[in-house]
């Protein structure tokens, strides 16, 4: 008899803490190049496993995104959106935000549009006004060797499932918890903690409750990687937020913290974001 009213109390937080959440719908834009070849290889199951992986972070912070199938597919031909720009070529990036943000202002504004590419394994976003987009490979193109279960997957590579969930972040405002300071200068003032961030047009971090993190290329992978401890980097002992969704650590479950939540909820008062989920 307990052990009942123990899990209809359960169903009912869970019941609750559904009808809390703020509903973020989605819109996939399959692309391909100007003459339709080229298209990207992203089926509907892998952008529901996209989402999934994303709520079991986001439902924590409110949030429920949502991806209801095929009708919340378009397709668009573009050859500048379907290309990721190599590394250092400004010009094509400016091109592909332009192009990016033209598009988006021509789509729903209730959803978040979501560019998935044929070309290029990376993904990116940024926030409000800036980037109106995510833009995202497919998932077959992304590679992850950190995996927990990487081992079983084809050349110790397996596809990168919080990716979506990490270019979210950036979309809502979200700036990495590290920088990029080389790690022979690593220092917990330099790592992060400081209240600059993307509002002020700079790549640090921009709230103050995730942990001084010299990055994934400075920490080792270790065993005590995703066990939450302590790594000496540049001879100062570092715990870097191993777990949140912002870092390049790759440790599940992934966390978002209490001023990020706030960050996130500021992003939704800027017109390019206050009218997502909000329309019929
Ligand atoms: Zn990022």
């Amino acid at each position: 008899m307990k052990r009942l009213k123990t899990a209809i109390m359960l169903l009912m937080l869970a019941l609750w803490l559904a009808a809390c959440s703020t509903k973020i719908p989605i819109l996939a834009v399959q692309l391909s190049d100007d003459d339709g070849t080229n298209v990207a290889p992203i089926t509907k199951s892998e952008i529901y496993e996209w989402a999934d992986y994303a709520n079991r972070t986001w439902e924590d912070a409110g949030y429920t995104i949502v991806f209801k199938g095929q009708s919340d597919i378009v397709k668009v031909r573009s050859t500048v959106l379907n290309t990721q720009p190599p590394d250092n070529a400004y010009d094509q990036w400016e091109l592909y935000r332009i192009a990016g943000n033209y598009l988006a202002s021509l789509l729903p504004p209730d959803r978040v549009p979501v560019y998935f590419r044929q070309k290029g394994s990376g993904g990116w976003s940024w926030g409000p006004g800036d980037t109106n987009y995510v833009s995202l490979p497919s998932y077959a193109n992304t590679c992850i060797a950190k995996s927990e279960k990487a081992k079983s997957c084809p050349d110790g590579c397996c596809p990168n499932n919080t990716l979506f969930s990490h270019e979210l972040g950036h979309y809502f405002g979200l700036a990495h918890t590290f920088t990029d300071t080389p790690c022979d200068q690593a220092t917990l003032n330099n790592a992060d903690g400081d209240r600059f961030g993307q509002l002020a047009g700079v790549s640090e971090d921009d709230i103050t409750d995730t942990a001084p993190d010299p990055g994934a290329a400075c920490a080792p992978t270790t065993s005590i990687q995703c066990k939450e401890g302590t790594v000496a980097v540049n001879g100062t002992g570092f715990n870097p937020p191993w777990r949140n969704i912002m870092s390049y650590h790759d440790c599940l479950p992934e966390q978002i913290t209490p001023d990020q939540i706030k960050a996130i909820k500021y992003s939704l008062s800027h017109p390019w974001r206050s009218r997502l989920g909000k329309e019929d």
